[in-house]
């Protein structure tokens, strides 16, 4: 596995190798940067070459990843990735923008974006025979471990908020997870998760924590340029196809971390032109990161998250710097948006382009909408919004955003009256 060569710590700059530490910086707590071979790497493989790969999922990618291959052909954890990218044009013609596309990453596996990670996590768990993988989550992380856990049929056990949607602990529980809801938020299922994987040996896959989820993630830079490149019939053996900007929704920051990573990965390798200006999005009701981008400063404080969007309800973002750097260092921006803004957004995905959000996925294009009225981008330029979680995960989110339907008894003429 010569082209994963270590660790770089996002803090101190200290690298590591690949058996020397297995989640933070042990000098600072930093989070790790996944180094890869980019020199072996290039001398193999090519845009033109992945491209030709039959395999329609985030593991056409392998040459890329710090792991080895996890399974068969047939195998579910093949089913992660590959996930629609859209051209909403009644959306773009609404924000009078001219190149707009929508990446649905609420069809994977699980519903959500966690499924890029918390498949590559489950390989790496694998590879060092861990005995069971944890997790904290807010429901989303947690359900993509347990289904790709099953996958695999490697142990997980889930903690998650008491709060989480019922879809979520419903979804932890079919895939067989041990789960244990904690009389508290979040923040504090992530610390006794900790705690827990330090008492007992297991592997922890929390967000912002293990170097491997925003490896798993960063499989979206890859697909938003390779299926830019095919949507608009361009030769991938001139290198990919880059977006403009990329609009994501942001709790922990582990998303925008990952594809920050990604899109670096592949301008290293000479493989697209630029890297892309990232647009990090959050409730004004979770804004950790946003405050410090507003502030100017790299110091994160945390905050109290009171949001509907469950899954970027998050007091201290555990990937809070590489996630604002994902910003500062792309020349993009932090943008937050009230919960009114996200419900309006979960209608204009569902009725404009047909896209069902839950609420953190919508997030991202209530951003995206701020970011147009404020003139942070241009209306010719080419612009990726991602849904991160399917809207079924939150159905009574959902109502909230759709209203109630009508009940009418068993005849015409109460339909026609309710028809108007
Ligand atoms: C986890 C999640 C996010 C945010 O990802 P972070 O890495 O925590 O920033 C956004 N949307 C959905 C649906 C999620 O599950
Ligand atoms: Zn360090």
């Amino acid at each position: 596995m010569s082209k994963f060569v270590g660790y770089r710590c996002s803090v101190c700059g200290r690298s590591y190798g690949p058996d020397e530490v297995v989640y933070t910086c042990p000098q600072d707590g930093g989070n790790l940067d996944v180094m890869l071979d980019y020199e072996a790497i290039a001398a193999r493989w090519s845009p033109a070459a992945i491209s030709q790969s039959r395999d329609t999922s985030i593991w056409r990618y392998l040459p890329l990843l710090p792991v080895e291959d996890p399974g068969h052909m047939g195998s579910p954890l093949r089913a992660v990735g590959w996930t629609p990218l859209f051209r909403p044009t009644r959306l773009a013609a609404g924000l009078g923008l001219q190149d707009l596309w929508l990446k649905d990453d609420g069809r994977n596996p699980t519903a959500s974006f966690k499924d890029r990670a918390s498949a590559v996590a489950v390989a790496r768990a694998q590879e060092i025979e861990a005995e069971v993988v944890i997790t904290a989550s807010t429901g989303n992380a947690g359900a993509a471990l347990a289904g790709m856990a099953a996958a695999a049929g490697v142990p997980a056990v889930i903690l998650a908020p008491k709060s989480a949607p019922q879809a979520k602990v419903a979804q932890l529980l079919i895939f067989g997870a041990r789960v244990v809801l904690v009389d508290g938020t979040y923040d504090d299922a992530f610390d006794l998760t900790l705690q827990a994987a330090e008492a007992l040996g297991w592997y922890c896959r929390n967000t912002g924590y293990n170097p491997f989820t925003a490896e798993g993630k960063k499989t979206a830079a890859y697909e938003i340029c390779e299926q830019l490149t095919a949507a608009l019939q361009e030769s991938p053996d001139a290198g990919w196809v880059v977006p403009d900007a990329v609009f994501v929704s942001v709790g922990d920051g582990n998303i925008i971390s990952g594809l920050h990573k990604g899109f670096k990965d592949l301008k290293a390798l000479g493989w697209i032109e630029k890297v892309p200006r990232l647009f990090g999005v959050q409730s004004t009701g979770s804004a950790a990161i946003y405050n410090a981008f507003a502030a100017g400063t790299e110091q994160i404080e945390p905050v109290s998250a009171d949001t509907m969007a469950d899954s970027i309800s998050v007091d201290l973002p555990r990937d809070g710097l590489r996630a604002l750097r994902a910003a500062t260092q792309t020349g993009g921006a932090y943008v937050a948006v009230p919960d009114e803004e996200i419900l309006q957004a979960m209608r204009a995905l569902g009725r404009e382009a047909a896209v069902f959000a839950e609420p953190a996925g919508a997030t991202a294009y209530a951003g995206l909408v701020v970011a147009v009225r404020d003139g942070l981008v241009a209306p010719e330029e080419r612009i990726v919004v991602l849904n991160t979680g399917n809207g079924l995960k939150d159905v009574k989110a959902a109502m909230q955003a759709a209203g109630e339907a009508t009940v009418i008894p068993p005849d015409l003429a109460a339909l026609r009256e309710i028809l108007g």
